[in-house]
C-alpha cells in the first residue's frame, strides 16, 4: 500500500517570477534580471558595477533565456 506521496510543484503560475540569466562578461559574474510589471521587458543590473541591464520582450523576440552583458 502506497500512501501519503505528495509533490509540491514549483510551477504554480499566478504571480510568475520570470527571470533571465545574465552573464556579465566584463565583470566576470552571473546574475538574474526579472520581468517588469508591465511584462514588456526584463530589467536589472550587474551585481558588481550596478550597470543597468534591460532586455525587451516583444513579438519575434528570441526565446533565449540567457544573455551576455558587456559592462562599460
Ligand atoms: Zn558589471
Amino acid at each position: 500500500m502506497k500512501d501519503g506521496q505528495t509533490f509540491s510543484s514549483p510551477l504554480q503560475g499566478g504571480s510568475g517570477k520570470e527571470f533571465l540569466g545574465i552573464h556579465f562578461v566584463n565583470c566576470g559574474t552571473y546574475g538574474r534580471i526579472y520581468k517588469n510589471r508591465q511584462g514588456t521587458a526584463y530589467t536589472g543590473h550587474c551585481p558588481r558595477c550596478m550597470h543597468p541591464v534591460r532586455v525587451r520582450i516583444g513579438p519575434g523576440g528570441t526565446g533565449n533565456r540567457f544573455f551576455k552583458c558587456f559592462c562599460p
